[in-house]
């Protein structure tokens, strides 16, 4: 039984009397504790396969199974979807989406705050995860007086702050320079170890891509290739 298993996903966009076909009864799994790239030519469907994933968009037509369960209903129907999204995905998105007028440590603390989470736990996963990061020093600085790349570093770790079971990315490094492009994918590559962490993520960057141990490459909505990178993850 797969972690995430995405069977016959279809969207069809209307927009009046035409309509743009996104998805074509997508198909793949995920296991637990991989690593995927998501990659295709722009319109060709990532952002869409992202959105739904994260309960953003609903689909046309197919069926999301996660942790051996058909989640549809989690993903679309308030206000399951606002904790099990909460509870089971992080987020990452290209533009970072930090809030401007507070501090770095408190952008990533702002989920278990939301969330009522004790203070005392609070302050500990907060420190763990800026120093997994590598910003604990920078915990005070507000984002505008932070790097794009140590951002992206503080928008990681606020996505981890609830353990999420699966960390979904939409061009994570897309804003980044080659440097700062590296110090993100080596965070990925530390998550997954430390914690098997479960990573899906969109790029059209052959060389961010070719650090994941999948790469399934998507055209015009359809899964067109998938690439398996590391031994580990063979299929049994
Ligand atoms: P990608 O992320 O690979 O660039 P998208 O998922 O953004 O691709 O888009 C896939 C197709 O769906 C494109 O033809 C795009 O124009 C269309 N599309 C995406 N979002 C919408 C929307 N909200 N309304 C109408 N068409 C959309
Ligand atoms: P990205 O791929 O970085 O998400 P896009 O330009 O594809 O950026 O999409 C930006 C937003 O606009 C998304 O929310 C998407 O759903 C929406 N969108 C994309 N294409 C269309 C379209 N043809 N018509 C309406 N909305 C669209």
């Amino acid at each position: 039984e797969s972690f995430l298993k995405i069977s016959n996903l279809s969207k069809t966009f209307e927009l009046g009397k035409n309509h743009v076909v996104a998805l074509r009864s997508v198909d793949f799994q995920v296991q637990q504790g991989e690593f995927v790239a998501i990659m295709g030519p722009s319109g060709s469907g990532k952002s869409t396969l992202m959105h739904i994933l994260g309960g953003m968009e609903r689909s046309s037509d197919g069926t999301i199974y996660f942790e051996g369960k058909n989640v549809n209903h989690l993903l679309f129907n308030e206000p399951h979807s606002t904790r099990f999204r909460r509870e089971k995905m992080g987020f990452i998105f290209q533009s970072f989406n930090l809030l401007h007028g507070i501090t770095a440590e408190d952008n990533v603390a702002l989920p278990l705050v939301l969330a009522g989470v004790k203070k005392k736990e609070i302050v500990q996963r907060t420190k763990q995860l800026l120093e997994f990061v590598g910003l604990y020093e920078r915990r005070k600085h507000f984002p505008s007086q932070l790097s794009g790349g140590q951002q992206q570093r503080i928008a990681i770790a606020r996505a981890l702050i609830h353990r999420p079971a699966l960390l979904i990315a939409d061009e994570p490094t897309g804003n980044l320079d080659s440097n700062t492009t590296d110090e993100v994918l080596q965070l990925f590559e530390q998550m997954q170890e430390d914690y098997g962490q479960t990573i899906l993520f969109v790029t059209h960057e052959p060389t961010v891509a070719a650090r994941a141990d999948r790469i399934i490459y998507i055209k015009d909505g359809s899964i067109e290739q998938e690439w398996r990178q590391h031994a580990q993850f063979e299929d049994e």
